[in-house]
């Protein structure tokens, strides 16, 4: 039988993203409450500014650009607190954001720039190389091209956001209509199960029902007296809004519960620990690499960190080791949340009384939630047995972008998405992650698709046949890609030929996807009748490795 949320079900507003946030009728913050904080300027937006900045920039958007509905702005560019302002603008025009990772190579925002279709960029000064070098490539003009953040160019030829305006001040422009369930708000790229990045569409609905969860899971809520809340929490925000986590947890969350979001444009440990102390902060969204770095390292002493009341781990596997490291060192509790791009994305996330009780769970099914547990044959295995996780709920997303093969392998007829992870749970209701059916591999809470990389690999001089898998690598707390390579006759494997590989792959994909794992040679990459790569045989070679080492 399909577990359901233990949660009352919620009432999900039957409404777009901008009626959601801005013409609520239970707001209960102030207008000119400070939503948004640059951690190092100390610029901000408050409630209103927000709005206005939108509406400012949504009108000019249609009058100056003739935006239409289902028009795609792609985002490229690190943390910014203009970003929310654009996001909103955009959808009120009846756009869709792709947003991208700033450290990805002209040619990695060009993919994503031709798959989503986009009409437009907005970027930042340092990334306009790649920016503008990524748009030649996929025919987007240079004058779609637009600036946020600090920095303007002097030249003039790529025009700040807040340029794009209805300069000729007439109020006819209006909100355009959308049907909330059915229009997208967001095409964030994902690799799924298997292969390539592919666009992720999520509608006004999928991220309504997620921040609408999140108050149950997160908020001041009745039976829970710990939660998050407008009143005097502040939260740290480091984690990328071209992500799902940092685009909903963070932006959207914020923004609807009234919360203070001092916000990074990248981490930094000794930052993250001064910010935590200047701007008193109670909450943070983090990943295990932060939390091991929280545990361990000498700088963090240097710091007040005692204004924090919780933090939350997801993305990524969190040991119960990790928890207790940090928690002895700093008294920071830290509960663990669990969710996907494609469902919006979290599903489930621990109690914040419980959090020591289930160490190691990532919690209970959040509001409107059903899962079921599934055997490799697509069987249903009873509760209490490890399966792969299979979701069901408003939040999860629509399907992938011109992909109906993609979509027919994720979602079943009656909904549910098959999440390729697998885990089991306990009798109380709280869930575990224990493993991957899926070929992913996260670095750091980063993608890694392994298909991508071996679609480069394939084409080096010296490759004949490869495969990429991820690598435990305990002392960073993360996942680390590994090529498994048969080199081509004549050419020997060995530590020069692999140096050779890892630059050369280094030269063209973001940093995160480097092969840190390294590279193994072998005389074939094991595969299937059928010519699949079989990876599990590989992570045993790798496991056995390990052990002989
Ligand atoms: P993404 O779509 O980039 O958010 O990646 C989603 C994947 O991250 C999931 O399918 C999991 O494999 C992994 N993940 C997210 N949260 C957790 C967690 N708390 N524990 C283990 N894996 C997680």
């Amino acid at each position: 039988m399909p577990t359901e949320s233990t949660y009352p079900k919620l009432a999900i507003p039957d409404v777009d993203l901008w009626t959601f946030l801005f013409e609520r009728k239970d707001r209960a913050y102030p207008d000119y409450k400070v939503i948004y904080v640059d951690a190092d300027t100390n610029r901000s937006y408050t409630y209103a500014q927000v709005r206005s900045t939108a509406l400012d920039f949504g009108t000019g958007l249609k009058s100056v650009w003739e935006w239409k509905k289902g028009d795609v702005l792609a985002i490229y560019s690190p943390n910014c607190i203009d970003t929310p302002a654009i996001i909103w603008g955009t959808q009120w025009a009846g756009g869709i954001l792709s947003p991208a990772n700033p450290g990805y190579t002209a040619d990695e925002l060009a993919f994503q720039l031709k798959d989503s279709g986009a009409k437009g960029l907005v970027t930042q000064k340092p990334f306009l190389k790649s920016a503008i070098e990524a748009c030649k490539k996929v025919g987007i003009d240079e004058d779609r091209i637009i600036l946020m953040g600090d920095e303007r160019d002097e030249t003039m030829k790529f025009k700040h956001f807040s340029h794009v305006r209805n300069l000729a001040g007439t109020s006819r422009y209006r909100k355009t209509k959308i049907n909330p369930s059915r229009d997208l708000a967001f095409l964030v790229y994902s690799s799924g199960t298997t292969g390539h990045p592919k666009g992720v569409m999520l509608s006004h609905t999928n991220i309504v029902s997620n921040v609408s969860m999140l108050v149950t899971g997160e908020g001041k809520n009745l039976s829970w007296k710990g939660g998050i809340n407008n009143e005097g929490d502040k939260l740290l925000a480091f984690l990328p809004f071209f992500h799902i986590y940092g685009l909903t947890c963070l932006i959207h969350q914020a923004m609807h519960a009234g919360l203070t979001l001092i916000c990074m444009s990248k981490f930094d440990l000794a930052k993250f620990c001064e910010h935590i102390q200047t701007h008193s902060i109670t909450f943070a969204y983090v990943v295990p690499p932060v939390i091991l770095q929280l545990g361990k390292n000498p700088i963090v002493s240097k710091y007040d960190l005692s204004s924090i009341r919780m933090m939350n781990s997801g993305a990524a596997p969190l040991t119960k080791e990790l928890v207790e490291t940090v928690y002895n060192r700093l008294k920071i509790p830290i509960k663990q949340g669990y969710g996907l791009s494609e469902t919006s994305p979290t599903t489930h996330t621990q109690p914040w009384e419980t959090w020591r009780t289930y160490i190691g769970s990532v919690g209970r099914l959040l509001p409107n939630q059903t899962a079921k547990y599934m055997s490799p044959e697509e069987k249903e295995v009873p509760a209490g047995e490890t399966g792969e996780l299979w979701l069901k709920g408003p939040n999860i997303f629509l399907g992938y972008l011109n992909n109906p093969e993609g979509t027919k392998n994720a979602l079943t007829e009656d909904g549910y998405f098959k999440t390729g992870d697998v885990g089991h749970q306990d009798k109380e209701g709280n869930f575990y992650i224990t493993d991957r059916v899926k070929e992913l591999i996260k670095y750091k809470g980063f993608q890694v698709p392994p298909a991508e990389l071996e679609g480069i690999l394939i084409s080096h001089p010296d490759i004949n046949d490869v495969a990429v898998i991820g690598i435990e690598d305990h002392e960073q707390a993360t996942e680390v890609p590994r090529a498994y390579v048969v080199p081509k006759k004549g050419v020997k494997g060995g530590k020069e030929t692999e140096k050779r590989i890892v630059e050369w792959l280094g030269q063209k994909v973001a940093s995160h996807k480097r092969l840190r794992g390294g590279v193994r040679f072998v005389d074939a990459v094991p595969k299937s009748v059928s010519g699949k790569i079989l990876r599990r045989v590989l992570k045993e070679m790798a496991m056995e490795e390990k052990k002989g080492a």
